[in-house]
């Protein structure tokens, strides 16, 4: 028997059927038609953000959009949020149909003159990669007559310790070092842009809220040094975010309220060039990752040399993370559980696949469960994030999964 991660406090205590944004999952599945399906609880969300605004009431919240794209949950987190972060003209199509563009912003190397003419035509703020992308843009909103709103990501010389992806102290196809920065800012303000400020991300998933207040520290005083290099103020400094979830057996939960702390003592105590900056915090995963369900039914039930399999009709060309092959060396089980039976003791040891034909589509690897027999659900928590947009959809040919947003 190998573990499981923990279930999201949320659906932690439920007894019985699951129920999702206060609807049994079964009706969930009814209105949608049929399995698999991905259900997104916004209340869960919304607390999120609530929390969040607890913990650091002065600092801008922004939604990364690729955590998860689906219009209606955009359409959820959009009011509740100060801003939108994009990395493709797709994403920023969606931003846009929520959000005004001055609080949408732009991010990711490698952005062609055409979704560069369409950010600066749209009035959205180009977080600038290189220098190279930094004079199309300038030569852009020249030949379209619009001043670009731009900021320059660094490539930060500290990196977030404990991050599942680090993204700074290295070598990096992300931003400009950060010995290059000030000079590409200079730059950029003498061709005529309207300088945005600065944007920062060390890395993703991280658990432990002292790596991320030190990275944060890091990150302001880093800010302040190109302010003074730079010679002005930045009006927006994105610190990055990096808050992850416990998706393992083992992982706790991240201390958000003390991350929020040490982040409100810093800024109480920053360096006077940044007296009169707005800061923000960009996440993606933190909000969405526990209010996303994903629900698949069991369809055929087997022994093989001892083992109970569980085939269940969605796997890892809907939900790749759980199947271990997104962004993990080691594979690890999700929380899941049998929808009908929340609560109920573990009586088996079984493995939950996929009906793709690959060995990597297993879902749960020898879990312990309630008994569950073909037509029971099969519920895999943290599905809120990096699922539906982040796996291979078109691989062997299975129709993709249905979305719901509850409330
Ligand atoms: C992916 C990404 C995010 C979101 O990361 P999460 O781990 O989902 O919070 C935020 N900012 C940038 C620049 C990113 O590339």
């Amino acid at each position: 028997m190998k573990p499981m991660g923990p279930l999201p406090p949320e659906f932690a205590g439920l007894d019985g059927a699951l129920t999702i944004g206060g609807r049994r999952a079964e009706d969930w599945v009814a209105e949608a038609g049929d399995t698999p399906l991905f259900v997104y609880d916004a209340a869960i969300v919304a607390a999120r953000v609530a929390r969040f605004r607890a913990a650091m009431p002065a600092v801008d919240l922004h939604y990364a959009i690729k955590a998860n794209p689906h219009p209606p949950l955009i359409a959820v987190i959009a009011p509740l949020v100060d801003g939108l972060d994009v990395a493709s003209a797709g994403e920023l199509r969606l931003a846009l149909a929520a959000k005004p563009a001055a609080a949408i912003s732009f991010a990711g190397p490698g952005k062609r003159d055409d979704e560069l003419a369409i950010a600066i035509g749209a009035g959205a703020t180009l977080n600038v990669e290189s220098e190279s992308e930094g004079a199309r843009a300038l030569a852009i909103g020249d030949r379209l007559g619009i001043a670009p709103r731009l900021a320059v990501r660094v490539n930060p010389d500290v990196e977030l310790r404990g991050s599942g992806m680090k993204m700074g102290g290295r070598a990096s196809p992300f931003g400009v070092d950060a010995d290059q920065a000030a000079a590409l800012v200079r730059k950029l303000i003498g061709g005529g842009a309207d300088w945005r400020g600065l944007h920062f991300y060390a890395g993703s998933q991280a658990l432990d809220a002292a790596a991320i207040a030190d990275t944060q520290d890091a990150t302001l005083a880093l800010a302040a040094r190109l302010a003074e290099a730079v010679g002005a103020a930045p009006p927006l400094v994105n610190l990055g975010g990096g808050f992850g979830v416990p998706y393992f057996a083992n992982d706790r939960a991240l201390d958000v309220e003390t991350v929020g702390a040490r982040l409100t003592d810093a800024l109480g105590a920053r360096a006077a060039i940044l007296a009169d900056s707005r800061f923000a915090i960009e996440l993606g995963r933190w909000l969405v990752a526990e209010a996303g369900v994903y629900l698949t039914r069991i369809v055929d039930r087997k022994l093989s040399h001892g083992e109970i399999f569980l085939v269940v009709d969605g796997g890892l060309n809907h939900q790749l993370a759980a199947s271990g092959n997104f962004g993990t060396v080691v594979r690890r089980n999700y929380p899941l559980a049998v929808a009908s039976a929340m609560g109920a003791e573990p009586e088996e040891t079984v493995s939950v696949v996929g009906p793709l034909c690959t060995p990597l589509d297993r879902l749960g690897d020898r879990i312990a469960l309630p008994q569950a027999r073909a037509g029971d659900l099969i519920a895999i928590f943290l599905a809120g994030a990096y699922g539906a947009s982040a796996s291979p959809t078109g691989f062997l040919g299975h129709p993709p999964a249905a979305e719901r947003v509850s409330g």
